[in-house]
């Protein structure tokens, strides 16, 4: 029975990716991060099977510790200060997490486990004011938040792992994934929780940003297959995981209401708060790469994808009026 060892194992990915990795009978430990309000809700239905260790990514002592006492055959390193609009008024926390804290794991795997096979959650959010598109895996990064600049850093350092020390390191460059399990801070799901709260008359405006700025949205149930298949691999490389379309926040708007039969035209309002210093006004993958070395394609659909979270968001409120 291999061993994974998942870091960030109460968010979004890490949820998923521990039910991918259960189902194929992997033992699975999630590292966690001592706190009085740690969030369990997203892991909560498996969590009988999953095992915990005690680390943190802001203390490299812990994390050898935690490496050393599992010994994985596959590090996930998932965990990260990973919302942009956060990054601005906690940069340094950003830097330390998201980029320094790489330094870290990867420091810990050297250490405890040589042999275990690594995974880096790196960002589009690392083309930033993209130089070209679509972005593909040579695409020079130009990042545009404190956290975008973070995870270039973790990304080369992850490379420089690999070069330096012959781990198996890799990078996979995700491109928005998004599910019912996102966090409301995320424009996804923002959208998707407001359609829902509108559509039970607890509001009767949702205020965003930029309705401009464009995005490669997919699901992230099938982002975790892509993750665990560049493991598998005879040899360590990077890939770009995406969608290969590209929809405006304003569609993302206009799926969402339409799905609860309801207008955006008629609730959505700009707000300047929401707006950002500076803006990633476009993305979209180039995931050919992934689809012919991984045989990874997506099984949901973007129009797929926003119902699925609108219908969630409905149940929510039918069951537990807020
Ligand atoms: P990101 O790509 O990791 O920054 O993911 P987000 O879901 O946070 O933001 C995606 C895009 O939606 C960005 O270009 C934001 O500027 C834009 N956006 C517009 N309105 C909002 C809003 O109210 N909240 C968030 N989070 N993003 C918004």
């Amino acid at each position: 029975m291999p061993t994974a060892l998942i870091t960030g194992i109460t968010g979004q990915d890490g949820s998923y990716l521990a039910e991918l990795l259960l189902g194929k009978g992997y033992r699975v430990v999630g590292m966690v991060r001592r706190s009085s309000t740690t969030a369990f809700e997203r892991i909560a239905h498996i969590i009988d099977q999953l095992q915990f260790v005690s680390a943190d990514l802001l203390d490299q002592h812990s994390l050898v510790d935690a490496v050393r006492e599992h010994e994985p055959d596959e590090i996930y390193n998932l965990a990260a200060q990973s919302f942009v609009g956060t990054s601005w008024t906690q940069p340094v926390l950003t830097g330390e997490f998201t980029g320094l804290g790489v330094t870290r794991m990867l420091e810990a795997a050297k250490k405890g486990a040589p042999r275990a096979r690594f995974y880096q959650a790196s960002s589009s959010e690392m083309f930033g004011k993209v130089v070209e598109t679509p972005q593909r895996e040579t695409t020079p990064f130009y990042p545009r938040s404190p956290y975008g600049v973070a995870k270039v850093y973790g990304h080369w350092i992850t490379v420089n792992y690999r070069e330096s020390f012959n781990m198996f390191a890799v990078s996979g460059i995700l491109f928005n994934h998004e599910s019912p399990r996102r966090g409301l801070e995320f424009v996804s799901r923002k959208v998707t929780d407001g359609v829902a709260r509108i559509k039970f008359g607890l509001q009767s405006e949702l205020r965003l940003g930029n309705l401009d700025a464009r995005r490669d949205w997919g699901f992230a149930g099938d982002y975790v297959e892509a993750i665990w298949r560049m493991l598998q691999q005879p040899t360590p490389d990077d890939y770009v995981v995406g969608m290969g379309e590209t929809h405006s926040v304003r569609e993302l708007c206009d799926v969402a209401f339409r799905a609860a039969g309801l207008d955006y035209r008629d609730h959505v309002v700009q707000d300047e708060r929401f707006f950002r210093p500076a803006e990633v006004d476009l993305l979209v993958a180039d995931p050919s790469k992934a689809r012919r070395a991984l045989e990874w394609s997506p099984r949901v659909t973007f129009e797929q994808l926003v119902e699925m979270m609108v219908e969630a968001d409905l149940a929510r409120y039918q069951s537990e009026p807020k």
